[in-house]
């Protein structure tokens, strides 16, 4: 059901509010790793909106490498978003680690699945049997075959609202967090339908490599890119070295406008 042979034309998912991605319809997803406090989270949808982002994103449910690195404030920071999302009008995704938490994602308009759980076919499996758009990332060691087979999980249910994620792999580089992948992006499109997204904060781990790669996937006419945002990254409880000021998310904004005009 992926496979582009079957289906030669491009998917567009429609989020509830209209917002559509793929197709030639590009969205900027942009917001904190993780939703800290109704400021933090309330500060940065109303900055990555004048910006021009489109939808919103902040975890609430974080899969850490270390059991003792913060988890997420959960239930909680879904409420936040929440509220975030009736302040600004922003359409809003969070990240599902198990199918029992959907009754908590009722009004989260994307259900993000991380790396970590690309090949949780449970939870790929159930979350093809509801009709919300998934957010599948691709795995931190998968191949393009693998990550097409998980979408299929989810396809075969009967949910094709599925967005691909390229967001790095692990190579042999340790030089950054993860090596961004540009060459999945035409891949991907050769290979399937579906639209094809690239976060390049996880991919680098850095944030002032956020820019470049993400002008580069842009090139390479990713469908959208998932930037993270922090009002205060030096003590941001997840992720700060990556994430970007609005300032510096507002810079980028307006060069990926620049460069996608000019293509
Ligand atoms: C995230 O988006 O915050 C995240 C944990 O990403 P990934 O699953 O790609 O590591
Ligand atoms: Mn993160």
């Amino acid at each position: 059901r992926a496979n582009r042979k079957f289906h030669p034309e491009d998917t567009v998912v429609i989020l509830e509010n209209g917002t559509k991605i793929g197709g030639g319809n590009f969205c900027l997803i942009a917001g904190p790793c993780s939703v800290e406090s109704e400021e933090q989270i309330i500060e940065v949808a109303k900055r990555v909106k004048d910006s021009g982002a489109n939808i919103l994103r902040g975890g609430a449910f974080k899969p850490r490498t270390s059991p003792y690195s913060f988890q997420g404030k959960g239930e909680v920071a879904l409420k936040l978003l929440l509220k975030a999302k009736e302040i600004t009008g922003l359409p809003i995704i969070s990240e599902i680690m198990e199918i029992g938490q959907l009754p908590l994602f009722e009004d989260v308009d994307i259900l993000q699945v991380g790396a970590r759980n690309m090949q949780n076919f449970d939870l790929l499996k159930a979350l093809g049997k509801q009709s919300k758009p998934v957010l599948l990332k691709r795995g931190l060691s998968a191949t393009y075959e693998e990550l097409l087979m998980a979408a299929e999980y989810i396809m075969s249910e009967g949910n094709d609202n599925v967005i691909l994620c390229e967001r790095g792999i692990r190579t042999f580089e340790t030089g950054v967090r993860n090596t961004l992948d540009i060459t999945a992006i035409p891949v991907l499109h050769e290979k399937t339908h579906l639209p094809v997204i690239v976060d390049p904060s996880h991919s680098s781990g850095v944030s002032r490599l956020v820019k470049p790669l993400s002008l580069a996937s842009v090139g390479a006419s990713c469908d959208g890119l998932i930037i993270e945002v922090h009002n205060d990254p030096e003590n941001a409880l997840c992720d700060g070295n990556q994430s970007l000021r609005p300032d510096e998310f507002d810079d980028m904004a307006r060069s990926i406008f620049r460069l996608k005009e000019a293509m």
